[in-house]
């Protein structure tokens, strides 16, 4: 039986997921690099067009206010995401580590994550999981822009 990590909600398949992921790159300007060099900041920046908040918290209150348990956070009813600012400072610099932790609070936003009570007898499967979806958001999203993917990264490692 499937072990879900995070919300169950409603099933979304690979391909849509990897469909909004390219979407959402193309529509905020995240083009494949093409040099180590890019950066992200306007990027980013631009989300706060389509009213999406991203919030970089200072590290020090960050790490009290979460006991260093979590990297980042959205919260669905505001569009706010929020980080602590090394991660994105470093998302800005073009870190695929960072870029992914941002990717996948996004990934909630867009895939249209809530909080949500499931009355289901039928045992969870992956494609329900948010956590499962958001994570295949974010590598599908580095992968377009030319990232190593983790499968591969974990081979050499
Ligand atoms: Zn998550």
């Amino acid at each position: 039986m499937y072990q879900l990590r995070g919300q169950r909600v409603t099933a979304t398949s690979e391909e849509i997921i990897r469909r909004n992921a390219i979407a959402f790159c193309n529509v905020f300007g995240f083009k494949p690099k093409k040099s180590r060099r890019k950066r992200y900041d306007q990027n980013l920046e631009s989300l706060s067009i389509y009213n999406i908040t991203l919030n970089p918290v200072a590290d020090l209150e960050w790490s009290a206010a979460t006991y260093g348990s979590i990297v980042g956070h959205y919260d669905p009813h505001s569009a706010t995401i929020s980080i602590p600012e090394h991660i994105y400072i470093d998302a800005c610099a073009g870190d695929r580590n960072a870029l992914s932790i941002v990717f996948h609070e996004i990934g909630h936003l867009l895939l249209g994550h809530q909080a949500a009570l499931h009355f289901s007898t039928s045992p969870a499967i992956e494609a329900e999981d948010a956590e499962w979806q958001a994570d295949s958001f974010a590598e599908y999203a580095l992968q377009y822009l030319g990232y190593e993917s983790r499968q591969l990264s974990f081979e050499f490692y």
